[in-house]
């Protein structure tokens, strides 16, 4: 077993560092004060393949592995959270779905217009489906030669600068999980609007917003797989997804750690830097560990992912979980050890901690992914 990273990936990190550091960290609180990414900054990150990175060589993409794009994930998320998920969505959700359960066809009409510039979102969740994906009350009525779909999206990350959505919808509604199925739909198409961008908490400069599907006219061309697939595909989907929420989470962790030790080193009180203090290297060292422990875990998850196993639903889950509820207390000790300080919006600790807490509701709640992993533990 290797622990060394791979070249591609030690290679893109650098890659990632370069662009973060003059052009991200930079600017993340202007972006957090204002709720938005500058469309000059996604179309450099564009140029650098960012947004591409799971899309295959052969249609125009990076085609990196999951190793190598995590800890790019990790990289621009430690930059800012916000737009490491604009980047992570397009990515390891709607590329992703091409890539695993559509057909040749569809990819090709599709990932080359993502890899030159059009992006992606995943419409899964609904006002009364969130974890119970199965409630999904979204239609999708086979009209011989299109399918006809109705219905409201929630929460739809990239939704404002979206080209393409997923949209998962009931093809058959009285045959319940197999009864879903998944459509790409154009954001150009008759009868799909957008809601107001929300005002969030935290990754605020992410675009987030409801979708509303009325009598959109879909290609029967663009079902993503088979007609009662949507399920395999919605759960098949986040294992990739869940993979970038936790190297966001590491990224959210890595940057809250870094401030945690530069300022400990500075802030100066009872004559001596409070570095010197034994709370706050205790402080530090459980930081430190319990972010080492999630790196290996969404590294591990994702190499297990490169390898081609189809099966690591607990792997993915272990990941995200453990990832998402260290960023949140490793956010929340680095807010501590500034003490007034990291309260307020002049050190960056205080949007890592409003930043860390959606790891641990998007892509499943924590609670969500203790139900995966305690099924696949208890069953035969
Ligand atoms: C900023 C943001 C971006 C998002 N982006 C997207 C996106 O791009 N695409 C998309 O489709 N969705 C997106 N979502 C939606 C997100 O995935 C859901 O919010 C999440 O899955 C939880 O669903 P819910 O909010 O309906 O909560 P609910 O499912 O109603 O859960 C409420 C609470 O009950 C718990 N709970 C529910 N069921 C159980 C159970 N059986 N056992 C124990 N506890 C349970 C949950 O863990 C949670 O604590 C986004 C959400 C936000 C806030």
């Amino acid at each position: 077993m290797s622990y060394q990273l791979t070249e591609e990936a030690v290679d893109m990190r650098e890659a990632a560092r370069e662009f973060t550091e003059k052009r991200v960290y930079p600017n993340a609180e202007e972006w957090d004060a204002k709720g938005e990414v500058p469309a000059e900054i996604i179309k450099e990150a564009q140029d650098l393949g960012f947004f591409g990175m799971l899309i295959p060589e052969k249609h125009g993409g990076l085609g990196l592995s999951m190793l190598a794009y995590s800890v790019v994930i990790e990289e621009l998320s430690a930059a800012s959270a916000g737009f490491g998920i604009t980047v992570s969505v397009n990515n390891s959700l709607f590329v992703q779905a091409l890539n695993e359960f559509a057909t040749e066809s569809l990819q090709a009409k599709y990932l080359p217009k993502v890899a030159e510039g059009w992006i992606g979102a995943y419409c899964l969740s609904e006002a009364g489906a969130g974890t119970d994906i199965v409630s999904i009350g979204c239609t999708a009525v086979d009209k011989g030669d299109h399918y006809l779909l109705n219905g409201n999206k929630l929460w739809v990350t990239n939704a404002g600068l979206a080209n393409l959505f997923i949209v998962f919808t009931k093809t058959d509604p009285a045959a319940g999980r197999k009864g879903i199925s998944a459509f790409v739909v154009e954001a150009e198409s008759e009868g799909l609007s957008l809601g107001k961008k929300e005002n969030k908490l935290g990754i605020r400069c992410s675009d987030t917003r409801e979708v509303i599907l009325v009598d959109v006219k879909v290609p029967k061309e663009n079902l993503i797989g088979v007609e009662g697939d949507g399920f395999k595909t919605a759960v098949g989907i986040l294992n990739g997804g869940r993979i970038g929420v936790g190297a966001q989470a590491v990224g959210i962790g890595m940057a809250a750690l870094n401030e945690a030790i530069k300022y400990s080193k500075e802030r100066v009180q009872f004559n001596q830097p409070i570095a010197n203090f034994q709370a706050i290297q205790f402080k530090i060292a459980d930081m430190a560990t319990r972010l080492e422990a999630s790196r290996l875990l969404v590294y591990r998850a994702a190499a297990l992912k490169d390898t081609g196993e189809k099966f690591i639903h607990r792997e993915a889950s272990m990941a995200k979980l453990f990832a998402s509820q260290s960023a949140n207390y490793i956010a929340d000790q680095a807010l501590q050890i500034h003490g007034g300080y990291g309260y307020i919006k002049e050190y960056p600790v205080e949007r890592y901690f409003r930043d860390a807490r959606i790891t641990e509701i998007y892509e499943g709640t924590t609670e969500a992914q203790l139900m995966v992993i305690s099924r696949d533990l208890l069953r035969d």
